[in-house]
């Protein structure tokens, strides 16, 4: 189901690539690390990195430290395996299901928590495997919203994408569509008024774009949204805490401000999922209240994301704070406490 043509041309997708590009110095050590996990750096990505370790080359560039996997990480770290009644559908909360078309990403980001799955090679949905997960939405009454993931559904061609929405406001009991997609931001030209024409459906549909630096925000990447937008369809933003990409209050205000100008609302700040290999982007739950603490009361309420963890096991997700209700007392956003 993807068009055929890799998100662009200069796409880089592996040890040789990355190398002739000045981005590794260790040619087999990338190679060891493509070979267990895909590689993909569009040109957009590869325009904002200005060294490998940088927040945008940290994303993105293959380390060793990925083939070591922690004694706590694991390959499904939210269990979306364990909660796939068929292929493709995974099912973990009453009302609202995922439907993960396909694998293929436009970028393959270092800390995905599906990084074990996704890959050029990670799969389609073959048009039965298909069927069968729009058949089971159709039997499942309770299902109100479908969640299109992946993989990154914006990978498929516009015109598969708008039959597969079709189908989907089809089915009467679902009333609410999201996808979740990293193109507008990773590779900005795949956005086509054919693409965002086939977001016109007649059900609400939503988008979420993940992104993690507000660098990532380019003119062409805005672009690309407003042509989503224009088509009246909100769009949200996801983004992941991660070491030495986003953990500093200024990168979190610069990127909700960046989301903001944008037209964009933050909406998640995820911590990180436990997949292997991740551990080099961890950072503390207490270090991420306190971030989100420190920038409450400095920006406006439309730029704080809710801080949430996807409890690992499948268990769903919860918001991490920071609180401000201690009994009967109430801390302000300059740390001062008053009586409720
Ligand atoms: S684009 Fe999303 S699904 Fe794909 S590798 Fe990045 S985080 Fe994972």
């Amino acid at each position: 189901m993807p068009d055929g043509s890799p998100p662009s041309d200069r796409t880089l997708r592996d040890a040789d690539a990355l190398a002739a590009a000045g981005l590794v110095a260790d040619r087999a050590a990338a190679a060891a690390v493509a070979a267990r996990y895909a590689v993909a750096i569009t040109p957009a990505m590869r325009a904002l990195i200005e060294r490998p370790d940088d927040p945008i080359g940290l994303q993105f560039i293959p380390d060793p430290a990925e083939l070591v996997t922690a004694p706590h990480e694991r390959a499904d770290p939210i269990a979306d395996d364990a909660l796939s009644p068929v292929k493709g559908i995974v099912h973990r909360y009453p009302d609202r299901a995922l439907l993960k078309p396909l694998l293929v990403c436009p970028v393959y980001c270092r800390f995905c928590f599906r990084r074990a799955h996704v890959g050029p090679d990670g799969g389609v949905l073959t048009e039965a495997e298909l069927e069968a997960a729009l058949d089971w939405l159709a039997a499942h009454p309770a299902i109100r919203e479908v969640i299109l993931s992946g993989g990154d559904p914006f990978v498929l061609a516009p015109r598969r994408l708008a039959g597969l929405l079709d189908r989907l406001t089809a089915i009467p009991h679902i009333e609410l569509l999201r996808i979740h997609t990293r193109v507008p931001v990773a590779d900005p030209p795949k956005v086509t008024e054919a693409l965002a024409g086939a977001l016109e459906t007649n059900k609400p549909l939503w988008l979420v774009v993940h992104a993690n630096h507000a660098s990532e925000f380019t003119p062409a990447a805005r672009a690309a949204l407003r042509r989503v937008q224009a088509r009246g369809v909100p769009v949200l933003g996801q983004s992941v805490l991660l070491r030495g990409v986003n953990d500093s209050a200024e990168a979190l205000e610069a990127l909700f401000r960046a989301m903001l100008a944008a037209r964009v609302k933050p909406y998640y700040l995820h911590q990180l999922d436990p997949a292997p290999g991740t551990a080099r982007f961890h950072v503390p739950i207490e270090q991420g209240r306190r971030l989100l603490a420190a920038l409450r009361g400095r920006v406006t309420g439309l730029a704080w994301p809710t801080y949430v963890l996807d409890i690992p096991g499948g268990h769903g997700k919860v918001p991490l704070g920071p609180n401000y209700v201690d009994g009967a007392t109430v801390r302000d956003p300059w740390g001062g406490t008053h009586s409720l």
